[in-house]
């Protein structure tokens, strides 16, 4: 197999080294088998190749972009093939007048920003993890951002794709064709539906105006209120996150982003629109912390202040590195109004198991995502870390939330899959599941709970 690859994409394309191997092993979550080969496409006739081969050999495949997935998405398992497409990244048609651009899946996501940025356009999905994550990675969880409630998530910027199939055949879909949306139904995939080759998205003008603001809170349930109470007021930010005490204090030790450290939280709050509507928008949003008992409120005053604010933000999860040995990230969604309740229901899981743990989060989407600290060389913190989590999961569901905002299933959620749906829900899935990947060698053993094909989920 792995001469059958190599004839077809030449041998720097090819990876079967054990310690070149060993790499791939991992995501952002969870640690995987050690695949047989590493392909690095170039082109998407390279991508058909691969699945060629694949299929003669009957041999899984597994799409990876950056590798950030923080749900197992793209580890594979034993002797699976892994196609990086770290050298599919470049931007392949710009048009600037309907705002539409073309991309190779690798395409990392802060890169396609950063280079339309000369024509006043963005592209608005932003994950914490922008500076790394790509494209393909971004499309197969249809991943979200600080920016995406207003925006919308990845889903709502994917306007056409060109995918490669089971059989390495490549076909389109574009959300003007009539008839099924299946660019709808292909984003969120995790790389069981095919590989995208490519992808149409939708670019954004970039506003007038920004403002950005920063407000600390004594308690935090004075801050979730704040959120509840500024969304109910009619008022959508670009942003609306939040970021608890142990946080701040991670935040500040290393980036000294201007976070004040004598709060229990802080919103993140961003605006845009036109010069004029910002005024207002800064009164009634300053009026309703205030009434809410806000401590301080503070206007990012240039852009230098606004990128430090932002990046104290996005860089959260790993400045918590330098407080444990090791985090796990749990996503979950729950009802805004809930928030109060799910973030004490959060520190009493933790607590209850003897951990730490710091809250940063979508607070405007509902989307929690405490960061649990643990040790993984202590079995006990290991197994207090599982618990926590789960208890957590079942929280958010009781709550009325649910077990994934935006990281998605993989094989860290897929056992937890049957708390939410019942065989009855699975079964669609599971046929649309069967038309794009009949013979299974699409990411195996992602997403369904093991044994769903045999109605034996509860
Ligand atoms: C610090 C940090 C912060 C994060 N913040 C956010 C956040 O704010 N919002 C958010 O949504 N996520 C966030 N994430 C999670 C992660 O970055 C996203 O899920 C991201 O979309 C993964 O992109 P990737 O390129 O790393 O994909 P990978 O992890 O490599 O793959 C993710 C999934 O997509 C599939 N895939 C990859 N490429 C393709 C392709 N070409 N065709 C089909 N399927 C493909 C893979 O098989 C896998 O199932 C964060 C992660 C970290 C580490």
């Amino acid at each position: 197999m792995i001469q059958r690859l190599t004839d077809a994409l030449g041998a720097d394309s090819v990876l079967h080294a054990p310690e070149d191997l060993a790499v791939y092993r991992f995501d952002g979550y969870a640690t995987g088998a050690t695949p047989g080969v590493v392909v690095l496409p170039r082109t998407t006739r390279d991508i058909c190749a691969v699945m060629k081969v694949a299929k003669e050999f009957g041999v899984p495949v597994v799409a990876r972009g950056a590798g950030t997935g923080l749900c197992g998405g793209a580890t594979p398992g034993l002797g699976a093939i892994v196609v990086s497409f770290a050298r599919m990244n470049r931007i392949l048609e710009l048009d600037i007048a309907r705002r539409r651009v073309r991309v190779q899946p690798g395409v990392v996501n802060l890169d396609l920003s950063t280079d339309v940025a000369r024509h006043r356009l963005f592209y608005a999905p932003d994950p914490a993890s922008q500076r790394s994550c790509t494209i393909g990675g971004n499309i197969g969880t249809n991943a979200g951002g600080p920016h995406c409630l207003a925006y919308g998530t990845t889903t709502s910027h994917v306007l056409g794709l060109e995918v490669v199939d089971e059989h390495g055949e490549v076909f389109t879909t574009h959300i003007d064709d009539i008839g099924y949306d299946l660019t709808g139904a292909l984003v969120g995939g995790e790389g069981t539906l095919g590989m995208v080759s490519s992808a149409w998205l939708r670019l954004t003008r970039m506003p007038q105006s920004v403002r950005v603001w920063l407000v600390a809170f004594g308690d935090i349930d004075s801050a979730s209120e704040t959120v509840s109470a500024i969304l109910a007021a009619g008022i959508v930010p670009t942003a609306l996150e939040m970021m608890d005490a142990t946080i701040i204090s991670a935040v500040e030790a290393v980036y000294h982003a201007g976070y004040p450290t004598d709060a229990a939280a802080v919103l993140l709050i961003e605006s845009a629109g036109f010069e004029e509507d910002m005024e207002r928008c800064q009164t009634d949003i300053a009026r309703i912390a205030r009434d809410h008992g806000a401590l301080s409120w503070h206007a990012a005053s240039s852009q230098r202040e606004r990128d430090a604010l932002w990046l104290g933000r996005k860089s959260a999860a790993g400045a918590i590195g330098s407080m444990t040995p090791n985090y796990y990230i749990q996503d979950v969604t729950v009802p805004r109004t809930k928030l109060p309740h799910a973030l004490r229901a959060v520190e009493e899981a933790v607590r209850a198991n003897g951990l730490r743990v710091g809250n940063v989060f979508h607070a405007g989407d509902g989307n929690l995502h405490p960061l649990i600290m643990y040790d993984k060389r202590n079995a006990y913190e290991v197994a207090a870390v599982v618990e926590a989590g789960t208890q957590i999961l079942t929280t958010a569901i009781a709550l009325g939330g649910t077990i994934s905002g935006e990281h998605g299933i993989g094989s860290e959620k897929r056992e937890t899959l049957g708390l939410v749906y019942s065989s009855d829900d699975l079964d669609p899935m599971l046929r649309l599941r069967d038309v794009f990947n009949a013979s299974g060698l699409l990411n195996p053993e992602k997403i369904f709970p093991s044994g769903a094909r045999c109605a034996e989920v509860r």
